[in-house]
């Protein structure tokens, strides 16, 4: 399968007046062509500024990316400032929580469509007219030939996520990354628009980074699902498996606090209780220690890392999946 993204060793820092926050620690993964990768995490886990490092848009100063992001072969962190300007154009795009924020007020969705079409594409004014029409059509706005001319606040808040679908994959990217795409809308819609993005991929072979903290939103939108937190990749794996067979007590945790197809009706959501370690001084042995249930004394001290778990790719980092975890564990 080919590989159009692979991350080794990211390490994101930002210094801040009480020292540098370590907000992404040592993040390995990769995407294929075609396929959608969710990064899952609770706010702070560091999974969007994971995927806003993928774009170069982590402002620097004050942050520090180091590591290797190697997009279709090429190093993006060795890119030039125009040359990432061109690559966000044309080969990533990228959609965000609140399409107000990130639409313009001031320009018609037609022309924020056309612009990147003129551009990057050396489109004509009327070609990229026709093309903005068709985008349009595809996210599944009704009367794309006049809601083309109409400005975001003429639009509904899902009407404004379809709009950003559309002016992100109107340059056909070989990457889309799409920060809690569906967290702003009601249930129907996010599952509306999570089916737009699907059928989009599936006509334009476009690859998807889902960042979301919410798992229930992944379990039909994802081939593969990546459990971050405390900046680190604690499980990875087809979303098969990490839903039927999850290997790391968070991810159980995650999956007890989202509402489920194959929960029983009195069945209780469940929080995960506690709070993420301050990643200004994170633990020296695993981060989710003190949240955990199954926590033993191996767990304080040591950083438990990434080992293979039943199941094809998938991984945890978790000393329970160790050969003689249970023998003398005493709790932590
Ligand atoms: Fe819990 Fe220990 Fe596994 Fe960390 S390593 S998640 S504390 S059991």
């Amino acid at each position: 399968m080919e590989r159009i993204l692979e991350v080794n060793d990211l390490r994101v820092n930002f210094k801040v007046r009480g020292g540098t926050v370590q907000a992404v620690r040592g993040v390995n993964f990769h995407v294929n062509k075609g396929e959608t990768v969710a990064i899952v995490g609770e706010s702070g886990c560091g999974k969007s500024v994971t995927a806003q490092s993928l774009m170069r848009l982590v402002p620097s100063p004050p942050a520090v990316t180091t590591g290797s992001i190697r997009f279709k072969g090429e190093e993006i962190l060795s890119k030039s400032k125009r040359e990432m300007e061109n690559i966000r154009g044309k080969e990533m795009g990228m959609i965000f929580q609140d399409p107000m924020t990130s639409l313009n007020p001031t320009l018609t969705i037609g022309k924020q469509i056309t612009e990147g079409l003129v551009k990057h594409q050396n489109m004509s004014e009327s070609a990229a007219k026709a093309r903005a029409v068709e985008m349009l059509k595809l996210v599944g706005i009704p009367n794309p030939e006049s809601r083309v001319n109409q400005y975001p606040h003429e639009f509904s808040g899902g009407m404004r996520q379809r709009a950003m679908i559309a002016i992100a994959l109107a340059c056909n990217p070989s990457l889309l990354i799409a920060d809690e795409p569906t967290t702003a809308l009601d249930v129907t819609v996010q599952a509306q628009i999570m089916g737009v993005l699907k059928d989009l991929q599936t006509k334009l072979g476009t690859s998807i980074i889902l960042i979301t903290h919410d798992l229930g939103v992944v379990a039909d939108a994802a081939d593969r699902v990546i459990v971050m937190y405390a900046g680190k990749v604690v499980e990875s794996g087809k979303t098969r498996d990490i839903f039927k067979n999850p290997k790391h007590p968070y991810t159980r945790g995650l999956l007890r606090s989202v509402p489920r197809l194959d929960q029983k009706k009195d069945e209780p959501l469940i929080p995960i209780f506690g709070t993420p370690p301050d990643l200004i001084k994170p633990p020296a042995g695993c981060a989710f220690c003190a949240r955990c249930d199954e926590a033993m004394r191996v767990c304080l001290p040591n950083d438990p890392v990434l080992v293979p778990v039943e199941g094809e790719g998938h991984t945890a980092a978790c000393w329970l999946n160790h050969p003689l975890a249970g023998e003398g564990g005493e709790s932590a």
